[in-house]
């Protein structure tokens, strides 16, 4: 798509940041800041790269929005799309119908879900898998004869999406004060931070007292007003917090102990970031239902779909009747034929095993090759092909910058002008590059890390921060 008409003075560029600034309002974006700055305009993808219409070619770390994981430019993706495309643009899965790709995904999907996770509803983005869990935790505990089970438990820091369940369920503070009043019943833990918030204990130790923040919850609520605990195995948008090992054990052993479902938001961890195909995998939980989106279609269409194991399942099947919740696109036929294709060649190119076995590895013992010793990096954390990078301003005494966010924003600021994506939350820089990186790729990419974090060092030292 080009614009219709460039204005005399503009080319390309110019003229669709003109329309950009007119028209379009930003998700999660200072519109007022980036109009006077204009918007990148991205043009082209290709493997781990992106193009812009300056020309410049961008080492994409984020893998769009923690999203395309087999990276741009994929044949068997496209033609998925065009294929069905053609044959079946769209039908919907309420009328007593389903399409071959709607059935096929579940199947899919169920392949390589863990446990008995193999009841699959669908849904468009995370935000809403986030929300149908929810509806659908809570229709359980009604169909189970336990209806005043209404209290979810979320933590601190989390991000479970945008909608007014998501915004309810995450615990992001900027995000509660505004367009509130948000849901009732949903209750707010203290999130497994070590390296930012761990009490002087070590690791192990504020992992259990982390989760015991759990259990002191439930008891104060009442266990049996208690619906479900969920979280991310490893929190992405807050920032990517690895929890201390042993965390989740607890957390599930405090779930069982007190019959509260264990609800996984795989929205960023599932699809091999971490090494397996769910994060639940890779940090040893048997979540009861589990979300996921992004890399379920690497972000080439938008879906997204909840699992759900027997308990659930069976429950909603064998008792509930109707359930009166779906979305116009619930497994849209060309979306879940991209996800098939997807998924498919995931198994084909054995990109699980490639992300555990090699680039995963070789990704984290790079990144931490380069960074040893630098003065800004006071901690980071990761697996597979995720990871977070503490900002600070004393590494050694482990003291942070006394404005949070402005190092981070600093930091982004020389990668984006040095043609390389990373994203700041708050002085955390995090990266989540597509999962079919190469070695190379890898040495590229953390060679760029190095020189903006030299570039961010000196800035932040002229600017006295
Ligand atoms: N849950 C998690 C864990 C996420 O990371 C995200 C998005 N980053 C969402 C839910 C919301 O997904 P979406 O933006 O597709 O609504």
């Amino acid at each position: 798509i080009t614009p219709a008409t460039t204005e005399p003075g503009h080319n390309l560029t110019t003229s669709v940041q003109q329309i950009d600034a007119r028209h379009h309002l930003h998700p999660f974006t200072d519109t007022a800041a980036l109009n006077r700055r204009g918007a990148r305009v991205m043009v082209r993808g290709e493997g781990v790269y992106l193009w812009d219409s300056e020309g410049n070619k961008i080492l994409d770390g984020m893998a769009g929005l923690w999203c395309v994981n087999l990276g741009y430019g994929r044949r068997e993706l496209i033609d998925a799309a065009k294929t069905q495309l053609e044959e079946l643009p769209y039908y919907n899965n309420f009328f007593q119908t389903t399409t071959a790709p709607a059935a096929v995904l579940a199947q899919e999907i169920a392949s390589v879900t863990p446990g008995d996770l193999n009841h699959i509803f669908f849904a468009n983005s995370g935000s809403e898998a986030v929300d149908t869990l929810m509806r659908m935790i809570r229709h359980y505990w009604t169909l189970e004869g336990q209806p005043q089970k209404t209290l979810l438990i979320s933590r601190d820091n989390a991000y479970h999406g945008s909608t007014i369940g998501g915004t309810s369920l995450g615990g992001m503070t900027p995000m509660h004060r505004q367009g509130g009043p948000f849901l009732p019943d949903i209750e707010h833990i203290r999130q497994p931070y070590w390296y930012g918030e761990g009490d002087g204990l070590s690791e192990a130790e504020f992992g259990l007292k982390a989760a015991a923040a759990l259990e002191e919850r439930i008891l104060q609520l009442g266990p049996e007003r208690v619906a479900a605990f969920v979280g991310e195995p490893i929190q992405g948008a807050g920032g990517v917090i690895m929890p201390p090992a042993g965390y989740w054990q607890e957390i599930q052993r405090i779930c069982r102990k007190y019959d509260i479902l264990l609800a996984a938001d795989e929205v960023i961890c599932g699809f091999g970031r971490t090494g397996s195909w769910f994060g639940s995998q890779t940090l040893g939980i048997e979540p009861d239902l589990m979300s996921m989106a992004k890399g379920l279609s690497s972000g080439y269409m938008p879906i997204s779909a909840v699992a759900v194991g027997d308990r659930v399942a069976s429950s909603l099947i064998e008792k509930g009747g109707e359930f009166y919740h779906g979305f116009t696109y619930s497994g849209h036929p060309v979306a879940a034929a991209v996800a098939i294709a997807n998924i498919r060649t995931m198994k084909q190119e054995k990109i699980v095993e490639y992300v555990a076995d090699d680039i995963g590895p070789y990704f984290q013992q790079r990144l931490r090759q380069i960074l040893a010793e630098h003065p800004l990096v006071g901690h980071i954390e990761g697996i597979g092909l995720i990871a977070g990078i503490a900002l600070v301003k004393d590494r050694a005494r482990r003291t942070f910058f006394a404005e949070t966010g402005a190092a981070g924003q600093i930091c982004r600021d020389h990668c984006f002008e040095n043609n390389l994506i990373m994203r700041a939350v708050g002085d955390r820089m995090v990266l989540s590059p597509p999962l079919i990186i190469s070695r190379d790729e890898v040495d590229e990419l953390c060679q760029k890390v190095r020189t903006c974090f030299d570039l961010t060092l000196k800035s932040v030292r002229e600017q006295g921060l």
